[in-house]
């Protein structure tokens, strides 16, 4: 019999501890979460606290255009990308089985209809996803949320506008809430902003929003979590996690020299590198690193919102003295080497939109591997195994909607589930 998905399976007692494999957003989230309600935690990285996606991101939380990825516009833009190497969209020349049928999948929900379905969903987790942080802010993780006051969305011409504005029309036919926003000039824009250029001609301000500095943010809810005593086991690589029925979960080391973790349940967490843990409980949806790429600079006159350049598809967020800059989608695999070309991209798409900047002096260059699902909706909820929980596939979203679904993923396992019918949509076994 299967079970209901999102959903503690009836006669399986609470876990009192259960391991999470992946300290970035969305396994850190679900370990607050699960302690907040009493469960002890173990939190394994193969690496460190947010040593994948969630460290060199944007930062962005911005329910006002959160929207799934595979679109019409995106399916264009990959096919150029075959032809255009400065694509803010890339695929390898050489596409392996794995990636081909994940492309394959990928474009099948490139319809207009699939998006809208998508983003209906994404509508009911953009009302709520920022109370879910202000309820983790507000219990003890003491990283600022700043307001975005406003979210600039700066642009060259009014064709790019006009698509944001086009993108806020069909948010709302889902049923999303009308976004705060106006249009404004180029000249207003740079008013607020004087880093941008003359090239910005016209643009957007969106009211409503937030923004992180991802780094400082994950160290904080980590320090939360082992706050509140849980561990975090950083250079632990799991290989496998095995379900041992009523005697539990047990989480296999890649390495023999490290030990096997013994919990009641486990969460895995992992990121773009989610498929291999999660494939042997049920979970055929495959996911996919989308890389992105980072750096910072250190503009003449520091922004103080975070800015948005829908034609270069760049996010831009102030961290402290630095000024982010982050963009592309290079679908390959998670662990390949930073190909710096992609930082080139990016710098030439950015410089002619800014003024003010020593490209040249750049810093904390980074590849990050957003956890991509062919559908564009996360995977969040039991597989198979009632002992065993996902928590990923949030792609281009993982820090805006962590912490909700992180909290969602919380009350399912410890059998409150009902409480949340939006979980069905993210079945891990869809
Ligand atoms: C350039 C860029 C900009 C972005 N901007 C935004 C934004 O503005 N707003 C937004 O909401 N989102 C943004 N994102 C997306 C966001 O960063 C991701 O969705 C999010 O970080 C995913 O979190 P995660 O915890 O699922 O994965 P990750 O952060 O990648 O964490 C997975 C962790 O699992 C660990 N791990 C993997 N396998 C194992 C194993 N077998 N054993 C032990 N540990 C393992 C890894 O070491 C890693 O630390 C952006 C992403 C990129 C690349």
């Amino acid at each position: 019999m299967s079970a209901t998905p999102g959903r503690a399976t009836p006669g399986h007692a609470a876990p009192g501890h259960v391991a999470v494999v992946g300290a970035g957003m969305a396994g850190l989230s679900t370990a607050w979460f699960l302690q907040q309600r009493g469960v002890r935690v173990t939190v394994l990285d193969r690496t460190g606290v947010a040593a994948g996606s969630s460290w060199g991101n944007a930062g962005m939380l911005n329910p006002a255009f959160t929207v799934p990825l595979p679109e019409p516009s995106v399916l264009r833009y990959g096919l150029r990308s075959l032809f255009d190497r400065t694509s803010p969209v890339s695929i390898p020349p050489a596409v392996d089985r794995q990636l081909w049928a994940f492309l394959l999948a990928f474009t099948r929900n490139c319809t207009a209809a699939r998006w809208r379905r998508a983003m209906a969903v994404f509508n009911e987790f953009n009302r709520t996803c920022l109370a879910a942080y202000e309820q983790l802010v507000e219990s003890g993780v003491a990283a600022p949320v700043t307001r975005a006051d406003p979210l600039v969305i700066a642009c060259r011409d009014r064709h790019d506008q006009q698509h944001v504005l086009d993108e806020f029309a069909h948010i709302r036919a889902c049923g999303g809430d009308e976004a705060e926003f106006d249009t404004v000039s180029g000249d207003e824009l740079r008013a607020l902003e004087p880093v941008l250029s003359a090239e910005v001609r016209t643009g957007i301000r969106v009211h409503g929003q937030r923004f992180i500095n991802p780094p400082a943010f994950m160290r904080t809810l980590a320090d939360a979590v082992r706050d509140g005593g849980g561990e975090i086991v950083e250079d632990h690589a799991v290989a496998r996690v095995l379900d041992r029925g009523a005697d539990g979960v047990e989480l296999i080391p890649v390495s023999p020299g490290k030990e096997t973790v013994r919990a009641d349940a486990a969460v895995l967490a992992g990121g773009a590198w989610l498929n291999g843990l999660a494939r042997p409980f049920g979970v055929r949806a495959r996911v996919q690193a989308g890389r992105g790429y980072s750096f910072t600079v250190r503009p003449r006159d520091m922004p103080v919102h975070p800015i948005y350049l829908p034609g270069q598809r760049l996010a831009c967020t102030p961290l402290g003295d630095r000024f982010r800059i982050t963009g592309t989608m290079e679908f390959r695999a998670p662990d390949a080497p930073l190909d710096p070309r992609r930082i080139r991209t990016i710098v030439a798409s950015a410089r002619p939109m800014f003024s003010g900047v020593d490209w040249n002096d750049r810093h904390e260059e980074w590849v990050g591997s957003r956890p991509c699902t062919p559908d564009g909706l996360p995977l969040v909820g039991r597989t198979r195994s009632p002992r065993v929980h996902v928590s990923g596939g949030h792609g281009m979203w993982g820090m805006v909607l962590g912490p909700l679904t992180g909290r969602m993923l919380a009350d399912s396992i410890l059998g409150e589930g009902d409480a949340h019918p939006l979980l069905r949509h993210l079945d891990p076994l869809r």
